[in-house]
């Protein structure tokens, strides 16, 4: 434990100012998330509803859960009202629900669009195209109880450092090039990218939001 608060503490020291720290607990213990709350990290990410939802009465109320895994549809009810925000939205249905429960439970979701650069085909998200005709359309303008604070993304899993910069300076474009399209789109702030082995280069490219979770936590047990 004292290995994840040294963690924290150091990524907090270092972090620069306007870049806010995502601690990705996911497959690891409540323990493990106590040590890092003790440490003075407040937001926390999880992959899975059930894991989220089984935490979150184990730790302090002022915690802030971001959802960062692939949301199915017939989960989004147990989530409304308990995340500090989506980061995960991959598809226009997905967000539509989102929209369509929050309204009828009297809640506003704050979620991020995802969105997919990496040369991986498996990964869930918009295509560059497909979020940019989005907003160019203006289908936002419908959303009654949900917030669109910014994108999120991923770089291609790779070594390449080239490809990784590349990749995290197209979100940051995409991301500025919705904000020049929709200038009256409030709050469209939030540019979540980079994980252990690549945040200081995605801060390097104008991340604000960054995903930690090994390098605090530790290897993964699935
Ligand atoms: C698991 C996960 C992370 C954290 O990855 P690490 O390499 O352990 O830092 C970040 N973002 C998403 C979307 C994840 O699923």
């Amino acid at each position: 434990m004292n290995r994840i608060s040294e963690a924290i503490r150091q990524l907090h020291s270092t972090l620069p100012e306007g870049v806010e720290l995502v601690a990705v607990s996911k497959f690891h213990p409540v323990e493990a998330l106590r040590a890092a709350y003790d440490a003075g990290q407040r937001i926390f990410g999880e992959s899975r509803v059930q894991e989220l939802l089984a935490k979150q009465p184990e730790m302090p109320a002022d915690v802030r859960w971001h959802f960062i895994g692939h949301l199915q549809t017939n989960k989004v009810r147990q989530l409304i009202g308990r995340t500090a925000m989506i980061e995960s939205v991959d598809s226009e249905r997905l967000l539509e629900l989102i929209d369509r429960l929050s309204a009828d439970a009297g809640a506003t979701t704050r979620v991020l669009m995802q969105v997919h650069v990496a040369a991986e085909e498996t990964k869930f998200g918009f295509s560059p195209d497909e979020i940019l005709v989005y907003f160019r359309a203006r289908r936002f303008e419908n959303l009654k109880a949900t917030h669109i604070c910014g994108i999120m993304g991923m770089a291609t899993n790779t070594d390449n450092t080239i490809r990784i910069r590349d990749d995290f300076h197209r979100l940051a474009e995409i991301k500025s090039e919705i904000a020049r399209m929709c200038p009256d789109l409030r709050g469209f702030d939030t540019l979540s990218m980079g994980m252990s082995d690549d945040y200081p280069l995605a801060i390097e490219e104008g991340a604000t939001l960054v995903r930690v979770g090994t390098a605090i936590f530790g290897e993964r047990q699935y």
